[in-house]
């Protein structure tokens, strides 16, 4: 039977802490490493939902993608939602590991999953993390931040969206651009990245896929001709729990592991 510290020790070498972003809140962040992990649940974050649904299922370790708890707790109290769910989690005994911003940069993380998934060949990072960042690449497959890639032949921007639907089984994507327009050259960035809209168009990149952005980042992409392809934060990212909570289960076939059932998407499209 594995020990959480077993998983931790798996889940840096999956996705290395060193490659996390210096102002994120990366490892075991809840529990005792010491303790047996018989049940193991994924989740993109921990909400008052999936805390609930760990506690009921008596998951022993939660592996969150985004990281819980983020800030610095100074008082913990029942009088907040995050309060309440830290103390509930803590008395039940269960352990909180985030891999973050390490998941989303590593080898065989959430960008590489993405750009794979949309089919791109030559696949690279977006901004590529020095070697001093545990330059520990598994095989040939690219370490850092976002990634880009170029698509076997050219699309239209209104096909290529539909590519992005159909990958992240949505319904409907928000875009910039004329949809009649040509796409060649595609740049990825899980979650809320439209910082990293002029990286894109460094690496020469005709579109930029991300799952949200503000307004006035559209009009940048707008001004400057590139395409942008808005997904929603939530589904930029959560295929990739699910596919970690497969992995975890052929490296640990002894125990129970499963991607929250309860979490969703807080937004609805009337
Ligand atoms: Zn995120």
């Amino acid at each position: 039977m594995a020990v959480i510290s077993d998983i931790c020790a798996f889940l840096d070498r999956f996705a290395p802490v060193e490659l996390a972003e210096d102002w994120d809140n990366v490892g075991l962040l809840i529990g005792d490493a010491a303790v047996n992990a018989k049940k193991i649940m994924t989740c993109l974050t921990v909400t008052p939902a999936s805390c609930r649904e760990a506690i009921e299922r008596e998951a022993d370790l939660i592996v969150t993608h985004h990281p819980f708890p983020f800030r610095p707790v100074k008082r913990l109290t029942r009088a907040t939602p995050e309060g309440r769910m830290l103390l509930d989690l803590i008395s039940a005994g269960v352990a909180v590991y985030s891999p973050h911003t390490a998941f989303d940069s590593a080898a065989a993380g959430i960008n590489q999953q993405f750009a794979a998934g949309l089919g791109l060949v030559e696949i690279q990072p977006l901004i590529e993390k020095a070697a001093s960042h545990g330059g520990v690449s598994t095989g040939s497959a690219p370490l850092g931040t976002g990634r880009h890639g170029k698509l076997p032949s050219s699309q239209t921007l209104g096909k290529f969206v539909q590519c992005v639907k159909n990958f992240l089984r949505l319904n409907q994507a928000k875009y910039v651009g004329n949809p009649d327009r040509t796409v060649n050259h595609v740049a990825i960035a899980c979650g809320s990245a439209g910082e990293f809209l002029s990286e894109a168009q460094a690496v020469g990149a005709d579109c930029f896929v991300t799952g949200e952005t503000s307004f006035h980042t559209c009009l940048a992409a707008k001004a400057n001709d590139t395409a942008l392809i808005l997904t929603g934060h939530f589904a930029s990212e959560r295929f990739a729990v699910v596919e970690l909570s497969r992995t975890l289960a052929r490296e640990y076939s002894e125990a129970v592991v499963w991607a929250s059932e309860e979490e969703r998407d807080p937004i609805a499209y009337g």
